[in-house]
Protein backbone atom coordinates (compact mmCIF):
# COMPACT_ATOMS: atom_id res chain seq x y z
CA UNK A 1 0.00 0.00 0.00
CA UNK A 2 2.66 1.99 1.04
CA UNK A 3 4.03 2.13 -2.74
CA UNK A 4 0.46 3.57 -3.95
CA UNK A 5 0.87 6.22 -1.15
CA UNK A 6 4.13 7.32 -2.24
CA UNK A 7 2.72 8.47 -5.93
CA UNK A 8 -0.36 10.04 -5.28
CA UNK A 9 1.44 13.46 -4.97
CA UNK A 10 1.91 13.53 -8.56
CA UNK A 11 -1.31 14.09 -9.59
CA UNK A 12 -1.80 17.95 -8.67
CA UNK A 13 -5.46 19.20 -9.38
CA UNK A 14 -8.55 17.13 -8.79
CA UNK A 15 -7.92 15.21 -5.96
CA UNK A 16 -10.93 13.11 -5.67
CA UNK A 17 -11.11 12.64 -9.02
CA UNK A 18 -7.33 11.25 -9.07
CA UNK A 19 -8.61 8.93 -5.92
CA UNK A 20 -11.39 7.60 -7.49
CA UNK A 21 -9.18 6.72 -10.85
CA UNK A 22 -6.67 4.71 -8.38
CA UNK A 23 -9.65 3.04 -7.32
CA UNK A 24 -10.67 2.20 -10.65
CA UNK A 25 -6.56 0.97 -11.77
CA UNK A 26 -6.90 -1.16 -8.21
CA UNK A 27 -10.13 -2.74 -9.31
CA UNK A 28 -8.69 -3.40 -12.40
CA UNK A 29 -5.22 -4.77 -11.73
CA UNK A 30 -6.79 -7.32 -9.20
CA UNK A 31 -9.15 -8.35 -12.07
CA UNK A 32 -6.12 -9.08 -14.08
CA UNK A 33 -4.20 -10.61 -11.27
CA UNK A 34 -6.51 -13.04 -11.26
CA UNK A 35 -7.00 -14.36 -14.60
CA UNK A 36 -2.78 -14.56 -14.67
CA UNK A 37 -1.48 -17.86 -12.04
CA UNK A 38 0.60 -17.68 -9.54
CA UNK A 39 3.35 -20.45 -9.54
CA UNK A 40 5.07 -21.56 -6.42
CA UNK A 41 8.81 -22.13 -7.18
CA UNK A 42 9.75 -25.16 -5.46
CA UNK A 43 12.61 -26.47 -8.31
CA UNK A 44 15.92 -25.09 -8.54
CA UNK A 45 18.60 -26.03 -11.01
CA UNK A 46 22.38 -25.82 -10.78
CA UNK A 47 25.05 -26.23 -13.48
CA UNK A 48 27.09 -27.56 -10.97
CA UNK A 49 24.99 -28.85 -7.72
CA UNK A 50 22.18 -30.42 -9.96
CA UNK A 51 18.60 -30.06 -8.76
CA UNK A 52 16.79 -28.68 -5.55
CA UNK A 53 13.46 -29.56 -4.74
CA UNK A 54 11.68 -27.63 -1.82
CA UNK A 55 10.01 -24.88 -0.51
CA UNK A 56 13.08 -23.28 0.71
CA UNK A 57 16.66 -22.58 -1.35
CA UNK A 58 19.95 -22.12 0.85
CA UNK A 59 22.33 -20.27 -1.52
CA UNK A 60 26.29 -20.35 -0.56
CA UNK A 61 29.25 -18.30 -2.14
CA UNK A 62 29.54 -18.98 -5.98
CA UNK A 63 26.35 -21.01 -6.28
CA UNK A 64 23.94 -20.48 -8.61
CA UNK A 65 20.12 -21.68 -8.60
CA UNK A 66 17.77 -21.34 -11.72
CA UNK A 67 14.38 -20.85 -11.11
CA UNK A 68 10.80 -20.69 -13.08
CA UNK A 69 10.56 -20.37 -16.62
CA UNK A 70 11.18 -17.41 -19.02
CA UNK A 71 9.37 -14.35 -18.31
CA UNK A 72 9.07 -10.95 -19.36
CA UNK A 73 6.75 -8.98 -17.52
CA UNK A 74 6.24 -10.78 -14.01
CA UNK A 75 5.92 -10.55 -10.04
CA UNK A 76 7.92 -12.17 -7.94
CA UNK A 77 7.16 -11.88 -3.88
CA UNK A 78 9.48 -14.08 -1.36
CA UNK A 79 11.08 -14.18 2.14
CA UNK A 80 14.74 -13.85 3.20
CA UNK A 81 16.83 -14.66 5.71
CA UNK A 82 20.79 -13.25 5.92
CA UNK A 83 23.43 -14.09 8.78
CA UNK A 84 25.80 -11.23 8.97
CA UNK A 85 28.10 -10.35 6.35
CA UNK A 86 26.08 -12.39 3.78
CA UNK A 87 25.07 -11.67 0.35
CA UNK A 88 23.16 -13.02 -2.30
CA UNK A 89 21.58 -11.71 -5.30
CA UNK A 90 18.65 -12.36 -7.17
CA UNK A 91 19.16 -12.11 -11.62
CA UNK A 92 16.17 -12.04 -13.83
CA UNK A 93 15.74 -11.72 -17.29
CA UNK A 94 19.22 -13.68 -17.09
CA UNK A 95 20.71 -16.38 -19.34
CA UNK A 96 22.58 -16.88 -15.96
CA UNK A 97 25.07 -13.27 -16.78
CA UNK A 98 23.03 -10.92 -18.27
CA UNK A 99 19.72 -9.18 -17.22
CA UNK A 100 19.17 -6.92 -13.75
CA UNK A 101 20.38 -8.00 -10.11
CA UNK A 102 18.82 -7.70 -7.03
CA UNK A 103 21.16 -7.43 -4.24
CA UNK A 104 20.14 -8.95 -0.47
CA UNK A 105 22.55 -7.54 2.18
CA UNK A 106 22.08 -6.42 5.54
CA UNK A 107 23.69 -4.97 8.18
CA UNK A 108 25.67 -1.61 9.36
CA UNK A 109 25.27 1.60 6.92
CA UNK A 110 29.07 0.75 5.58
CA UNK A 111 29.14 1.78 2.28
CA UNK A 112 28.31 -1.51 0.42
CA UNK A 113 25.04 -1.52 -1.20
CA UNK A 114 22.29 -3.24 0.85
CA UNK A 115 18.66 -5.21 0.02
CA UNK A 116 16.51 -4.17 -2.36
CA UNK A 117 19.18 -2.26 -4.58
CA UNK A 118 18.77 -2.70 -8.12
CA UNK A 119 22.90 -3.42 -8.31
CA UNK A 120 24.87 -1.21 -9.61
CA UNK A 121 21.66 0.96 -11.50
CA UNK A 122 19.86 1.96 -8.06
CA UNK A 123 21.98 0.93 -5.14
CA UNK A 124 20.50 1.48 -1.93
CA UNK A 125 22.50 2.14 1.35
CA UNK A 126 20.55 1.11 4.30
CA UNK A 127 18.84 -1.90 4.29
CA UNK A 128 15.12 -1.97 5.78
CA UNK A 129 15.69 -5.88 6.71
CA UNK A 130 18.13 -7.07 9.25
CA UNK A 131 20.29 -10.03 9.89
CA UNK A 132 18.74 -13.16 11.38
CA UNK A 133 15.06 -12.09 10.71
CA UNK A 134 13.18 -13.06 8.06
CA UNK A 135 11.66 -10.83 5.67
CA UNK A 136 9.86 -10.04 2.59
CA UNK A 137 10.12 -8.76 -1.00
CA UNK A 138 8.98 -8.26 -4.09
CA UNK A 139 10.08 -7.38 -7.38
CA UNK A 140 8.10 -6.92 -10.46
CA UNK A 141 8.85 -6.14 -14.02
CA UNK A 142 6.15 -4.34 -16.32
CA UNK A 143 6.89 -3.03 -19.50
CA UNK A 144 10.29 -0.71 -19.14
CA UNK A 145 9.46 -0.68 -15.48
CA UNK A 146 11.72 -2.19 -12.71
CA UNK A 147 10.13 -1.47 -8.63
CA UNK A 148 11.59 -3.34 -5.99
CA UNK A 149 9.42 -3.62 -2.41
CA UNK A 150 11.18 -4.94 1.02
CA UNK A 151 8.71 -5.40 3.97
CA UNK A 152 6.03 -3.54 1.78
CA UNK A 153 7.96 -0.53 1.27
CA UNK A 154 9.15 0.46 -2.38
CA UNK A 155 12.58 1.03 -2.37
CA UNK A 156 13.07 1.43 -5.93
CA UNK A 157 11.46 2.43 -8.94
CA UNK A 158 13.20 2.37 -11.76
CA UNK A 159 12.49 2.59 -15.55
CA UNK A 160 14.98 1.66 -17.85
CA UNK A 161 15.43 5.02 -20.71
CA UNK A 162 15.41 4.65 -24.16
CA UNK A 163 18.51 4.72 -23.93
CA UNK A 164 20.43 3.29 -20.95
CA UNK A 165 24.10 4.64 -20.14
CA UNK A 166 25.85 1.60 -19.36
CA UNK A 167 29.64 1.10 -18.53
CA UNK A 168 31.27 -2.02 -20.50
CA UNK A 169 30.86 -4.24 -17.11
CA UNK A 170 27.21 -3.77 -17.04
CA UNK A 171 26.79 -3.58 -20.92
CA UNK A 172 24.15 -6.16 -20.46
CA UNK A 173 22.55 -5.29 -17.87
CA UNK A 174 19.04 -4.63 -19.64
CA UNK A 175 15.50 -5.64 -19.86
CA UNK A 176 14.63 -8.14 -22.45
CA UNK A 177 13.53 -11.41 -20.94
CA UNK A 178 15.16 -14.69 -19.49
CA UNK A 179 15.23 -16.74 -16.59
CA UNK A 180 15.60 -15.76 -12.45
CA UNK A 181 18.68 -16.96 -10.94
CA UNK A 182 19.90 -17.19 -7.36
CA UNK A 183 23.30 -16.40 -6.95
CA UNK A 184 25.90 -16.85 -3.66
CA UNK A 185 28.04 -14.20 -3.06
CA UNK A 186 29.74 -14.34 0.41
CA UNK A 187 28.28 -16.55 3.49
CA UNK A 188 24.73 -17.95 3.28
CA UNK A 189 21.14 -16.56 2.28
CA UNK A 190 17.99 -18.31 2.43
CA UNK A 191 15.01 -17.88 0.30
CA UNK A 192 11.71 -19.71 0.89
CA UNK A 193 7.99 -18.66 -0.08
CA UNK A 194 8.75 -17.75 -3.53
CA UNK A 195 6.12 -17.48 -5.98
CA UNK A 196 6.14 -16.15 -9.83
CA UNK A 197 2.89 -14.32 -11.45
CA UNK A 198 3.41 -14.29 -14.85
CA UNK A 199 1.97 -10.74 -15.96
CA UNK A 200 0.89 -9.26 -19.26
CA UNK A 201 2.66 -8.42 -22.28
CA UNK A 202 0.90 -4.92 -21.76
CA UNK A 203 1.40 -4.41 -17.52
CA UNK A 204 2.18 -1.24 -16.71
CA UNK A 205 2.96 -0.07 -13.35
CA UNK A 206 0.29 3.01 -13.05
CA UNK A 207 2.16 4.67 -10.11
CA UNK A 208 5.20 5.61 -12.56
CA UNK A 209 4.54 9.02 -13.47
CA UNK A 210 7.89 10.59 -12.98
CA UNK A 211 9.87 10.95 -16.20
CA UNK A 212 12.53 8.40 -17.00
CA UNK A 213 16.02 10.09 -16.34
CA UNK A 214 18.16 10.93 -19.41
CA UNK A 215 20.91 8.36 -18.83
CA UNK A 216 23.12 10.14 -21.38
CA UNK A 217 23.18 13.01 -19.67
CA UNK A 218 22.95 12.21 -16.16
CA UNK A 219 26.01 12.29 -13.43
CA UNK A 220 24.68 9.81 -11.07
CA UNK A 221 24.09 6.65 -13.27
CA UNK A 222 27.78 6.70 -14.17
CA UNK A 223 28.27 6.79 -10.67
CA UNK A 224 25.99 3.71 -9.86
CA UNK A 225 27.62 2.16 -12.61
CA UNK A 226 30.75 2.17 -10.84
CA UNK A 227 29.26 1.23 -7.26
CA UNK A 228 30.17 4.77 -5.89
CA UNK A 229 27.51 5.82 -3.03
CA UNK A 230 25.03 8.64 -4.50
CA UNK A 231 23.88 9.68 -1.13
CA UNK A 232 22.28 13.45 -0.29
CA UNK A 233 22.70 13.58 3.61
CA UNK A 234 21.19 16.73 4.15
CA UNK A 235 17.53 16.58 2.96
CA UNK A 236 14.82 18.06 5.13
CA UNK A 237 11.14 17.46 5.15
CA UNK A 238 10.02 21.05 4.87
CA UNK A 239 8.60 23.56 2.37
CA UNK A 240 6.15 21.19 1.43
CA UNK A 241 8.68 17.91 0.59
CA UNK A 242 6.48 15.49 2.11
CA UNK A 243 8.28 11.88 2.73
CA UNK A 244 6.20 10.66 0.20
CA UNK A 245 7.60 13.23 -2.24
CA UNK A 246 11.11 12.31 -1.25
CA UNK A 247 10.58 9.13 -1.77
CA UNK A 248 9.47 9.30 -5.16
CA UNK A 249 12.18 11.72 -6.26
CA UNK A 250 15.18 9.55 -4.56
CA UNK A 251 13.94 6.78 -6.31
CA UNK A 252 13.57 8.76 -9.54
CA UNK A 253 16.98 10.07 -9.70
CA UNK A 254 18.96 7.38 -8.52
CA UNK A 255 20.08 9.44 -5.40
CA UNK A 256 19.76 8.21 -1.73
CA UNK A 257 18.45 10.62 0.80
CA UNK A 258 19.26 11.14 4.42
CA UNK A 259 16.19 12.79 5.72
CA UNK A 260 16.78 14.88 9.12
CA UNK A 261 15.06 17.24 11.29
CA UNK A 262 16.62 20.07 13.20
CA UNK A 263 16.66 19.76 16.63
CA UNK A 264 17.57 22.56 18.76
CA UNK A 265 15.88 26.51 18.03
CA UNK A 266 16.04 29.61 15.57
CA UNK A 267 16.47 27.43 12.19
CA UNK A 268 14.01 27.05 9.27
CA UNK A 269 11.02 25.15 9.22
CA UNK A 270 10.05 22.34 11.84
CA UNK A 271 12.30 21.89 15.00
CA UNK A 272 12.87 19.46 17.37
CA UNK A 273 12.56 20.64 21.10
CA UNK A 274 13.05 17.80 23.51
CA UNK A 275 14.16 14.50 23.43
CA UNK A 276 10.45 13.06 23.10
CA UNK A 277 9.85 14.95 19.75
CA UNK A 278 13.00 13.13 18.67
CA UNK A 279 11.62 9.88 19.50
CA UNK A 280 8.09 10.44 18.10
CA UNK A 281 9.92 11.97 14.88
CA UNK A 282 12.13 8.77 14.77
CA UNK A 283 9.24 6.50 15.17
CA UNK A 284 7.89 8.12 12.22
CA UNK A 285 10.50 7.78 9.73
CA UNK A 286 12.41 4.86 10.58
CA UNK A 287 10.93 2.29 8.10
CA UNK A 288 10.93 5.09 4.79
CA UNK A 289 13.81 4.43 3.07
CA UNK A 290 16.02 7.01 4.01
CA UNK A 291 18.85 6.79 6.04
CA UNK A 292 17.99 8.84 9.62
CA UNK A 293 19.82 11.69 10.20
CA UNK A 294 19.45 14.39 12.83
CA UNK A 295 20.89 18.40 12.69
CA UNK A 296 21.90 20.12 15.54
CA UNK A 297 20.50 23.84 15.14
CA UNK A 298 21.60 26.63 17.23
CA UNK A 299 23.93 26.28 19.90
CA UNK A 300 22.13 25.19 22.22
CA UNK A 301 21.17 21.59 21.79
CA UNK A 302 23.79 19.64 23.44
CA UNK A 303 22.18 20.91 26.48
CA UNK A 304 18.60 20.48 25.17
CA UNK A 305 18.77 16.88 24.37
CA UNK A 306 20.47 13.50 25.70
CA UNK A 307 23.03 11.86 23.76
CA UNK A 308 21.01 8.59 24.10
CA UNK A 309 18.06 10.58 22.07
CA UNK A 310 20.32 11.68 19.66
CA UNK A 311 22.05 8.74 19.28
CA UNK A 312 18.98 6.49 17.89
CA UNK A 313 19.81 8.81 14.32
CA UNK A 314 22.23 6.96 12.11
CA UNK A 315 23.89 10.49 12.03
CA UNK A 316 24.35 13.62 13.15
CA UNK A 317 25.36 17.25 11.44
CA UNK A 318 25.63 20.27 12.30
CA UNK A 319 27.35 23.81 10.91
CA UNK A 320 28.70 27.33 12.10
CA UNK A 321 26.02 29.19 10.39
CA UNK A 322 24.44 30.13 14.12
CA UNK A 323 27.30 31.61 16.12
CA UNK A 324 28.14 33.35 19.19
CA UNK A 325 29.06 37.00 17.75
CA UNK A 326 32.27 38.98 19.04
CA UNK A 327 29.51 40.64 21.66
CA UNK A 328 28.16 37.72 22.54
CA UNK A 329 25.02 37.93 21.04
CA UNK A 330 23.59 34.63 18.93
CA UNK A 331 23.49 35.34 15.20
CA UNK A 332 22.42 33.72 12.47
CA UNK A 333 24.98 34.67 9.98
CA UNK A 334 22.97 33.76 6.65
CA UNK A 335 20.24 36.38 7.85
CA UNK A 336 22.28 39.50 7.03
CA UNK A 337 20.13 41.60 9.39
CA UNK A 338 21.38 39.86 12.30
CA UNK A 339 25.23 39.91 11.00
CA UNK A 340 26.96 43.16 12.99
CA UNK A 341 30.56 43.55 12.14
CA UNK A 342 30.35 47.07 14.57
CA UNK A 343 33.58 48.28 15.36
CA UNK A 344 36.04 45.58 14.01
CA UNK A 345 37.34 44.76 10.60
CA UNK A 346 35.75 41.98 7.88
CA UNK A 347 39.24 40.33 9.09
CA UNK A 348 38.67 39.81 12.40
CA UNK A 349 35.20 39.23 12.15
CA UNK A 350 36.31 36.30 9.83
CA UNK A 351 38.63 35.15 12.50
CA UNK A 352 36.11 35.06 15.49
CA UNK A 353 33.95 33.04 12.73
CA UNK A 354 37.05 30.36 12.41
CA UNK A 355 37.76 30.51 16.16
CA UNK A 356 33.73 29.53 16.62
CA UNK A 357 33.50 27.06 14.01
CA UNK A 358 36.78 25.50 16.19
CA UNK A 359 34.74 25.53 18.62
CA UNK A 360 31.76 24.31 17.74
CA UNK A 361 33.56 21.19 16.22
CA UNK A 362 35.61 20.58 19.14
CA UNK A 363 32.71 20.25 21.78
CA UNK A 364 30.00 19.32 19.97
CA UNK A 365 29.80 15.89 18.97
CA UNK A 366 28.57 15.62 15.40
CA UNK A 367 29.80 13.41 12.85
CA UNK A 368 29.46 15.78 9.67
CA UNK A 369 30.39 19.82 9.51
CA UNK A 370 28.13 20.80 6.80
CA UNK A 371 27.24 23.90 5.30
CA UNK A 372 31.26 23.77 5.62
CA UNK A 373 33.04 27.54 5.41
CA UNK A 374 30.13 29.39 5.15
CA UNK A 375 29.68 33.12 4.82
CA UNK A 376 27.94 36.22 5.27
CA UNK A 377 26.30 37.19 2.39
CA UNK A 378 28.11 40.46 1.35
CA UNK A 379 31.58 38.74 2.40
CA UNK A 380 30.91 35.67 -0.20
CA UNK A 381 32.18 37.24 -3.17
CA UNK A 382 35.62 37.36 -1.10
CA UNK A 383 35.32 33.50 0.00
CA UNK A 384 39.22 32.94 -1.14
CA UNK A 385 40.80 35.72 0.23
CA UNK A 386 39.14 35.30 3.76
CA UNK A 387 39.69 31.57 3.66
CA UNK A 388 43.40 31.65 3.97
CA UNK A 389 45.32 28.84 4.46
CA UNK A 390 46.03 29.50 7.63
CA UNK A 391 42.11 29.10 8.32
CA UNK A 392 41.65 26.32 6.44
CA UNK A 393 44.01 24.47 7.98
CA UNK A 394 42.63 24.89 11.77
CA UNK A 395 39.21 23.94 10.49
CA UNK A 396 40.91 20.63 8.82
CA UNK A 397 43.18 20.03 12.17
CA UNK A 398 39.40 20.24 14.22
CA UNK A 399 37.56 17.70 11.69
CA UNK A 400 40.62 15.01 11.43
CA UNK A 401 41.35 15.18 15.48
CA UNK A 402 37.63 14.17 15.88
CA UNK A 403 37.03 12.07 12.38
CA UNK A 404 34.68 14.43 11.51
CA UNK A 405 33.24 14.16 7.83
CA UNK A 406 32.87 17.30 5.60
CA UNK A 407 29.95 17.88 3.43
CA UNK A 408 30.57 18.85 -0.05
CA UNK A 409 27.21 21.30 0.20
CA UNK A 410 25.58 21.33 -3.23
CA UNK A 411 22.99 24.29 -2.59
CA UNK A 412 25.72 27.03 -1.64
CA UNK A 413 28.62 25.16 -3.78
CA UNK A 414 30.71 24.99 -0.86
CA UNK A 415 34.06 24.39 0.33
CA UNK A 416 36.04 25.16 -2.83
CA UNK A 417 37.16 22.93 -4.83
CA UNK A 418 40.73 23.64 -3.30
CA UNK A 419 39.79 22.68 0.38
CA UNK A 420 37.98 19.88 -0.19
CA UNK A 421 42.08 18.80 -2.70
CA UNK A 422 43.48 19.56 0.91
CA UNK A 423 41.04 17.95 3.01
CA UNK A 424 41.32 14.82 0.79
CA UNK A 425 45.34 15.27 1.17
CA UNK A 426 44.83 14.91 5.29
CA UNK A 427 42.56 11.68 4.75
CA UNK A 428 39.69 13.56 5.92
CA UNK A 429 36.14 11.92 5.00
CA UNK A 430 33.27 13.92 2.98
CA UNK A 431 29.69 13.53 2.44
CA UNK A 432 27.07 15.22 0.17
CA UNK A 433 24.41 17.61 0.89
CA UNK A 434 22.00 20.02 -0.30
CA UNK A 435 20.08 21.37 2.59
CA UNK A 436 16.83 21.97 0.65
CA UNK A 437 14.18 24.60 1.48
CA UNK A 438 11.34 22.85 -0.01
CA UNK A 439 10.55 20.53 -3.23
CA UNK A 440 12.36 22.30 -5.74
CA UNK A 441 16.21 21.28 -4.99
CA UNK A 442 18.96 19.75 -7.39
CA UNK A 443 20.20 16.16 -7.95
CA UNK A 444 23.70 17.16 -6.30
CA UNK A 445 25.18 18.71 -9.06
CA UNK A 446 28.53 20.64 -7.37
CA UNK A 447 29.00 17.34 -5.00
CA UNK A 448 29.66 15.24 -8.33
CA UNK A 449 31.04 17.86 -10.29
CA UNK A 450 33.70 17.86 -7.05
CA UNK A 451 33.75 13.79 -7.61
CA UNK A 452 35.41 14.57 -11.02
CA UNK A 453 37.16 17.60 -10.13
CA UNK A 454 38.99 16.65 -6.96
CA UNK A 455 39.08 12.92 -7.76
CA UNK A 456 37.40 11.35 -5.38
CA UNK A 457 37.04 7.74 -4.72
CA UNK A 458 34.16 5.82 -2.38
CA UNK A 459 37.10 5.16 -0.26
CA UNK A 460 37.27 9.01 0.49
CA UNK A 461 33.33 8.90 1.53
CA UNK A 462 32.11 8.34 5.34
CA UNK A 463 29.59 6.44 6.19
CA UNK A 464 27.80 6.05 9.85
CA UNK A 465 29.74 3.13 10.38
CA UNK A 466 32.50 5.20 10.90
CA UNK A 467 30.50 7.33 13.65
CA UNK A 468 32.76 8.23 17.03
CA UNK A 469 30.20 10.69 18.05
CA UNK A 470 28.60 8.37 21.09
CA UNK A 471 31.52 8.03 22.54
CA UNK A 472 32.64 11.88 22.51
CA UNK A 473 32.15 14.18 25.27
CA UNK A 474 29.41 16.77 25.53
CA UNK A 475 31.09 20.18 26.38
CA UNK A 476 29.38 22.75 27.84
CA UNK A 477 31.05 25.77 26.38
CA UNK A 478 28.50 28.79 26.24
CA UNK A 479 26.11 30.14 28.80
CA UNK A 480 23.20 31.57 27.68
CA UNK A 481 21.11 33.46 29.73
ZN1 LIG B 1 20.14 21.92 7.29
Amino acid sequence: MRQRKSFRFFSSNGRYATLIIITLFIGILSACTKQSTTQTLKTFTSPELGKHVGNKLSVKTGETWFAGEDYRNFKLTGEALTSPDAEASLRFHTDGQSGYEITFRNGAIDGTRKTGSLAAVRNLYRSLAEDGKWFRFEVAVRGKNITVAINDTTVVCYTEPDQPYRTEMYANRLLSHGQLAFCGIQGEVTFRDLRVTRLNDKARNKYDTLPPVDEQNDAVIRLQQQNFPVIDYHVHLKGGLTKEMAQAMSMNYGIQYGVAPNAGEGGVGRMLANDKEVYEYYNEVKDMPFLRGVQGEGRRWTSTFSQEALGVFDYLFTDAMTIVDHKGRLSRIYRPEEVHYDDITHEQYMDHLVDQTVKILTNEPADIYANPTYLPEDMQKDYATYWTDERINRVLDVLEKHHIALEINARYRIPSLDIIRKAKERGIKFTFGTNNVDANFGRLEYSLEAVEQCGLTADDMWFPSMSVRRERQVVIYNSFE
